[in-house]
């Protein structure tokens, strides 16, 4: 197979080194005055990195800002989002870019394929975008954010939701593998389910509850708790399992549990915490709820146990810990200092993971999709006005950054 590169020909590398220079910038200057940029990209200033910066511009991977000492330009979330996927093709993690196949309050969701044509999931990570729900009680707080800062948070997210998929993962527990991480990205393998919200009937909800519950546990044996553990984050596989003739299932047939094997699947990190963590006991009651709560509505199914408490966790813990790997995930890069630093802008700008969403769920059982609309809400002041030429340019980008569909 030949590399395709055509994400890559809008840019020559006079551009692609303004870019990386306005990256650079931006790590100390919200607006990165143009001798800057220039001095950052190694060239020589002059009409080249001129017309470099106005053909960045022109594509929306950098913007131009007027600032009241200086003009100047930011990276756009396109911008960091190109630099991304190019790193990724780089190291011939990512070959292709296909269909985007969610839009998060805090994530897009894309299909990419590996040059072996495995497909893959690409995650970006996008925490500016939390306040279209939360315009009105932060708006004084984004006043003062820069996007810059989003980026970073991003950036954070992304870090925290790789290292702990690599410990899982690496602990025997059901999750994605993860790839490769870079800047506000990752790149996972793609799991061939759907999230638990979309199973309309399983053939025996208390074995899938006490499995869901074990894993919670399980979880808090190895001292973390997922946070966000809900239908959204919990993806089924279905593994026909053979009759005796070694048949398996077609359409026509009933799923019951002799023919059909559910295994869980869990993912979605960013709000990962450890068990030792202040408010533990309410993330734990919270996940162990959301399951709860949620096989009652949609399977009818109440278990005549209550489900685990958190002392249980802890006692298990005591008993028969686990690898520590909330210690594991700092010592890896993931600092305790950036787990505050990500923690405290996710609860100052209300980012609550998809658990409010299936809070406030009620009755509309059929509604299947938790993403799509956040994008086209109308901006309601001028900072939500920037977020949301973020998103639209970044989704215009992704939009051009299609190589090849994943059909
Ligand atoms: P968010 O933080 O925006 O909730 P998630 O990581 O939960 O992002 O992903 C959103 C949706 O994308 C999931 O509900 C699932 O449908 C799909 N998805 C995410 N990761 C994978 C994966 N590795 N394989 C298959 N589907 C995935
Ligand atoms: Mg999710």
């Amino acid at each position: 197979m030949k590399l395709d590169a055509k994400m890559l020909r809008y840019l020559t590398s006079e551009d692609f080194r303004v870019l990386q220079g306005t990256e650079a910038g931006s790590r100390n200057h919200e607006v990165v005055p143009t001798p800057l940029i220039s001095q950052l990209s190694g060239l020589r200033g002059g009409s080249g990195v001129h017309r470099s910066i106005s053909n960045l511009a022109k594509t929306n991977l950098i913007a131009k800002v007027k600032n009241a000492k200086y003009d100047g330009y930011r990276l756009t979330y396109g911008g960091l989002d190109y630099l991304a996927l190019n790193a990724h093709q780089k190291q011939k993690v990512v070959y292709s870019v296909g269909n985007q196949i969610g839009v998060g309050k805090e994530s897009d969701i894309v299909v990419v394929a590996h040059e072996t044509g495995s497909q893959r999931i690409l995650k970006i990570h996008r925490l500016g975008r939390i306040s279209f729900r939360t315009v009105k009680t932060n708006r004084d707080y984004l006043r003062h954010r820069s996007s810059a800062s989003w980026m970073y948070m991003s950036r954070l997210a992304a870090m925290k939701e790789f290292a702990f998929m690599k410990a899982l993962r690496e602990n025997g527990f059901s999750v994605p593998e993860p790839i490769a991480q870079n800047r506000h990205t990752i790149v996972m393998s793609m799991i061939d389910a759907f999230p638990l919200r979309q199973i309309s009937e399983v053939p025996n909800p208390a074995s899938l509850y006490s499995e869901l519950m074990d894993i919670i546990m399980e979880l808090a044996r190895f001292g973390l708790i997922h946070g966000d553990f809900n239908e959204f984050n919990i993806l089924i596989k279905e593994i026909p399992i053979p009759d005796k003739d070694g048949k398996i299932l077609d359409d026509t047939e009933p799923v019951t549990e002799e023919n059909m094997r559910l295994e869980p699947v869990v993912i979605d990190f960013p709000q990962m915490i450890s068990i030792d963590h202040g408010n533990a006991e309410m993330y734990f009651d919270r996940d162990v709820n959301c399951i709860k709560r949620y096989f009652k509505r949609k399977f009818h199914f109440e278990s005549d146990v209550p489900g685990p408490s958190f002392k249980d966790a802890r006692r298990n813990l005591r008993k028969n810990p686990g690898k520590r790997l909330d210690v594991e995930v700092e010592a890896s890069g993931f600092s305790r200092k950036m787990a505050r630093e990500l923690e405290k802008y996710m609860e100052e700008v209300g980012a609550n993971g998809d658990a409010e969403d299936s809070e406030g769920a009620g009755d509309d059982e059929d509604e299947e999709e938790q993403s799509g609309s956040e994008v086209e809400e109308s901006p309601e002041n001028e900072q939500s006005d920037q977020v949301s030429a973020d998103v639209e340019e970044s989704s215009k980008r992704l939009e051009g950054l299609q190589v090849s569909g994943s059909s």
